[in-house]
C-alpha cells in the first residue's frame, strides 16, 4: 500500500514520515539502536554539534524497480564513506553492517512512503551522526547519536531536463589539505554564502576551483563534474579536496564497462573546460544534471550540447545508470541492495 501522495508533484523538501532509527554512543559503545516515532531531538545548549559543528551525514535513496522490488543503490559505499567522514572529525564509527541494517529497518517501517515505479519520485534516506554531549573547551564529544530518517522526494527533472548555468566562485568550499573530501555539514556551511550570492546573480550553482591555485576544476557545492571531450572520452577531476561521489564512481564504471568509453580521472585545468563538448554534475539527487553554460567573470563557456537537452554522451550515461538502478538493465554484482519486504 502506498500513501496517497501526488508523487509526480513532490519537490525536494522534508516531509515527516512515521519512523526513524536512533542509536546512542555512550561510555565507548553504541547501544543496540531502535526505531522511534519521535522526530525531535533534545540536546543540551552546549552540545558539541551546536558549538563546534561535529557532524557528518550521508544521502541515498530507496525506490521501486520495474519488477516491483524495493531497493537501495550501493548502500555499502555510503556506510564506508560515513566511516571515513567520522574518523576525520574524531567521531566514533558506526559499523557498516549496522548502517545497512538501519537502512533496511527505516525503509521497511516507512514502506508506504516508497514511491511506485515510474513516478520518478524516490524515498530519500538521510543517515547522520553528531556530537551529543556538552563541550565548551575545544575537544570532541564523548557521546554521539546516529540517526537515519527518510522523506519522499519528487522527480528531479519534473519539468523536463533543463541544463543549468554555473559561475566560477571566487570563494572556496574547502581548504588545501582540509575537509573537502568528507561529507560533513561544515563544508556546506562554508558554501552557503557563495551559493546564495550565485542565486542572487542568476546562476544555479557554483563551480569551485582548487583552493591553492584557483586554476583546476574541483566540484560544485554538492556534485562532482564529468566532462566529455571532442573525441568522446570522459574526463573527471581528480583532487583530494573533492567528495568522492558514489554516483560519479558508478558512472565511470558504466562508461568503461557498459559503453566502452575511455575515462580519464586526472587534474582538469579550468583553461581546458572550453574545449569539452559536454558537462554534467553527478550526485544522488539528479544522477546527472547537464550543464549548459559556465561563467567566469567576463568569460562565458557555452557547451555545444546547448540549453535545451542533455548532450548525447551524458544522456547515454544517464539512461544506462538509471536503467541499472531501476532494474531495466542488469546491474554489476552488489550494486542493487534489495529490501526484503
Ligand atoms: C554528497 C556529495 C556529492 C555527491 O555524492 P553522491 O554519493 O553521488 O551522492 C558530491 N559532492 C559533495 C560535496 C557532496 O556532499
Amino acid at each position: 500500500m502506498s500513501k496517497t501522495i501526488d508523487w509526480s508533484n513532490l519537490g525536494f523538501a522534508y516531509m515527516q514520515t512515521d519512523k526513524r532509527y536512533v542509536s546512542q554512543y555512550k561510555d565507548g559503545a553504541w547501544d543496540e539502536g531502535k526505531l522511534t516515532e519521535d522526530a525531535t531531538i533534545t540536546i543540551n545548549e552546549c552540545a558539541c554539534v551546536l558549538q563546534y559543528a561535529q557532524t557528518v551525514f550521508e544521502g541515498l535513496k530507496a525506490y521501486t524497480t520495474q519488477d516491483g522490488r524495493i531497493v537501495t543503490f550501493r548502500p555499502d559505499l555510503n556506510a564506508e564513506r560515513m566511516l571515513a567522514s567520522a574518523e576525520r572529525l574524531e567521531m566514533p564509527t558506526f559499523p557498516k553492517e549496522r548502517f545497512i541494517d538501519a537502512v533496511e529497518q527505516v525503509v521497511k517501517a516507512n514502506v508506504e512512503y516508497v514511491p511506485p515505479y515510474g513516478s520518478g519520485a524516490t524515498l530519500y534516506l538521510r543517515p547522520y551522526m553528531f556530537g551529543f554531549d556538552s563541550v565548551i573547551g575545544v575537544k570532541p564529544a564523548t557521546e554521539y547519536q546516529f540517526r537515519l530518517f527518510c522523506t519522499p522526494v519528487g522527480p528531479y527533472f519534473k519539468d523536463g531536463v533543463q541544463p543549468i548555468v554555473l559561475r566560477v566562485s571566487d570563494l572556496d568550499r574547502a581548504a588545501p589539505h582540509g575537509t573537502g573530501n568528507i561529507k560533513a555539514g561544515l563544508n556546506y556551511a562554508m558554501s552557503l554564502h557563495t551559493l546564495m550570492d550565485a542565486h542572487r546573480n542568476g546562476f544555479d550553482e557554483n563551480m569551485f576551483l582548487d583552493p591553492a591555485t584557483h586554476t583546476k576544476v574541483e566540484e560544485t557545492g554538492g556534485a562532482n563534474f564529468l566532462f566529455v571531450t571532442k573525441d568522446g572520452k570522459i574526463v573527471t577531476p581528480k583532487s583530494n579536496s573533492i567528495l568522492p561521489s558514489i554516483t560519479r564512481r558508478s558512472l565511470v564504471y558504466v562508461a568503461e564497462h557498459y559503453l566502452g568509453l575511455e575515462v580519464q580521472e586526472r587534474e582538469v585545468l579550468f583553461s581546458e573546460v572550453k574545449d569539452f563538448t559536454e558537462c554534467g554534475l553527478c550526485g544522488t539527487a539528479a544522477v546527472i544534471s547537464p550543464v549548459g553554460k559556465i561563467v567566469n567573470h567576463d568569460e562565458e563557456i557555452c557547451f555545444p550540447s546547448g540549453m535545451e537537452k542533455m548532450g548525447e554522451t551524458i544522456q547515454k550515461l544517464y539512461d544506462t545508470l538509471t536503467g541499472i538502478q531501476m532494474g531495466r538493465i542488469e546491474a554489476p554484482e552488489g550494486w542493487i541492495h534489495e529490501i526484503q519486504k
